[in-house]
Parts: structure tokens; sequence; C-alpha cells
């Protein structure tokens, strides 16, 4: 089977671990970066592509690419070649997602509104491009509830530009909680959300799941794949039509499930779960949505015909505006809301 064929619909994708090479090192010329020569040294010392044993030198690795992102016109030539990367992968309908306060950690001297700005010249200048392109705002879950309503304030005060909002980063357990009013607001604007949750492999996952759905009004969810063990819980996410993001060589690489020939994808599509393929951080990864496409029909022999049944719910679950999705994609989006 030929992956790259397959017309493709990605959900979940942050623009932050989006690069190619030959960028990396004229970027690092322009910004002075002192980045790896040898490509095995970059390979080693940027990239995560062996389960994390570490999580020191994982976090090394993100405070690496996070310098890429140190000016205007590098985040709009990175934006602007993320989409390309999109159209090369066959994707038709391409969410991506960023967080302002992340590149901002390591270029204080960004402000958001330069960061956003930059960001959406990148998407405008592929607007040529035979893709539909939306924007995700993320608000951290490690920022303090302070710093959290400036990020979410931001969002929504651009909320033409973008379509959705999710919280990513490490798991704080309930006390997501306190983010709920944050995520009203949101939606109250006329965002979309989708958070990331029960991603790792604790026994509080699937409750995690629930909480992130009933109290903080989550539509889809950021891998999710710990429900498994939980059919109360499945049923709920079935019942209520979320679809899990989910990202198989990303689950790998950081242990929340042993190799992607144990990844519950399929029984969670048994089980009447919507689910959609994604890369999650690609280039940090060392990896590209095709590749993820290959390793299921390899690893778990999923067919032609999965892939477009997989798409099509991913294309009725993206949060971009009906007649634009339909303009890209091949065939009739099924209605799911
Ligand atoms: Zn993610």
């Amino acid at each position: 089977m030929n992956v790259n064929d397959i017309p493709k619909v990605e959900l979940h994708c942050h623009l932050e671990a989006c690069f190619q090479p030959q960028t990396v090192k004229e970027i690092g010329q322009t910004l002075g970066l002192d980045i790896p020569e040898d490509p095995e040294i970059f390979k080693r010392e940027w990239l995560i592509t062996e389960p994390v044993d570490n999580l020191e030198q994982a976090l090394k690795k993100f405070a690496h690419i996070q310098t890429l992102w140190g000016s205007e016109e590098t985040i709009e030539r990175l934006t602007y070649e993320a989409c390309e990367y999109g159209v090369e992968q066959g994707i038709k309908i391409f969410e991506l997602r960023y967080s302002p306060n992340f590149i901002q950690g390591a270029n204080a001297k960004l402000s958001f509104e330069k960061i956003h700005d930059a960001v959406v010249r990148g998407i405008s200048r592929g607007g040529h491009l035979d893709i539909a392109v939306g924007l995700i705002g993320i608000v951290q879950k490690t920022l303090s509830l302070k710093e959290a309503e400036y990020t979410t304030d931001f969002i929504i005060e651009n909320k033409e530009a973008f379509v959705g909002i999710d919280m990513a980063d490490m798991d704080i357990g309930l006390e997501i909680r306190r983010f709920a009013p944050l995520m009203a607001k949101a939606k109250k604007a006329g965002l979309r959300v989708t958070l990331h949750s029960g991603e790792e492999n604790v026994p509080e996952a699937p409750q995690h799941v629930r909480i992130a759905i009933e109290e903080l009004g989550a539509e889809r969810i950021g891998h999710g794949i710990h429900i498994i063990h939980d059919p109360g819980v499945m049923d709920f996410v079935k019942k209520e039509n979320v679809l899990l993001e989910l990202c198989p060589t990303s689950n790998w690489l950081t242990k929340s499930v042993p190799a992607v020939s144990r990844h519950p994808i399929r029984k969670l599509m048994e089980a009447g779960v919507l689910v959609s393929i994604n890369s999650d951080d690609p280039h940090l990864f060392d990896i590209d949505l095709c590749h993820e496409y290959d390793i299921l029909h390899k690893e778990l022999g999923f067919t032609g015909e999965a892939f477009n049944r997989i798409n099509d719910n991913a294309a009725a679950c993206s949060f971009l505006p009906p007649d634009e999705k339909q303009k890209v994609w091949p065939r009739k989006i099924p209605a799911i809301r």
C-alpha cells in the first residue's frame, strides 16, 4: 500500500515540532545557534527517537527546538513550510497547534502578538496550497491560573485566527479543574475545545478524560488512550461523540504503550470510539504522518478502507468551518455532531 496517496486529516500536530533539516541548518546560521553539523549527532542531541528514559534529556531536546522559533522571520518561514509539509504528506485538512508561552519561553524579546502575527503570516503564505489549515492555541497546564488566563484571553482576542483551544503539557491530575472557567470562557467566545488527557498510563487516566469532557467541555481529546481500562468511560466517550486524537509513535516514545503493535487503537475502534491518526511532534520524533500510516498498516494490519473511514470521521470532527473542509475533502463529510 502506498500510504502517501491516502487523503488525510491531521488534527494533532504541534507546530513547534515541525521543521525540515535544511531549514534548521539555515536558521541556526541566521540566529547564531549552536546546531551540530553531523546528522547523527544532531539526531542524538536534538531528536527523540527512542523511548524516553530520562525526562531531563527529553526536556533539553524541547528546549533546543524552542530556540528555532527565535525571530519573526523564522516563525513565518517554519509555519509556511509546515503547510508545505502537510501537502507533501497528502494532508487535506490540517490543524496545527502552538503555544505562545512555549515559543516565548526561549525568546523573551518576542511578544505574543509578534509570535502570533508571524504564525498567521506563515499560514497565509500557504493560501495557494491545496490544503485547509486551522490553528489551535495552546494553554500550558503548568501555568499559574493568572498566566493561563492571560494566554486564554490572548487566544480569545485573536479568535478569528484560531479554530480552537487546547491545554497541553505535563499531567496535573485533578488540578486541571481550576482551569474549567477559562475553557468555558473560550467556548462562549466561539472557540472549540480539545484537551490533552489520558495519555499517561496511570490508574486515574480514564477519570481525567471524563473530567476533561464533563467539566472542561472538551469535544476532542488528545491521546486519551487509557480509557481502554474503563468500559464505563469508553461508553461515555462514545455516547458524547468525542474523538480521540491518537498518536501511536508518540505514545511509544513516551512509554505510554510498550510498542506500537500494542497500541489500543483497534480496540477503541471496535468499541465504537471515534479516532484519528496523528503525528504529535513529527520532526522532533524524526517521523512524518505517512510513517504513522505505514506502521499501523504493517504492525496492526490497517487497510486503505479503514484509513478512509478514520479520515472521514476526523474530517467531520475537525474544528474548521464545514464549507472550508468540504472544499478540500474528496468525499462527502459525514454528519457526526
Ligand atoms: Zn500533543
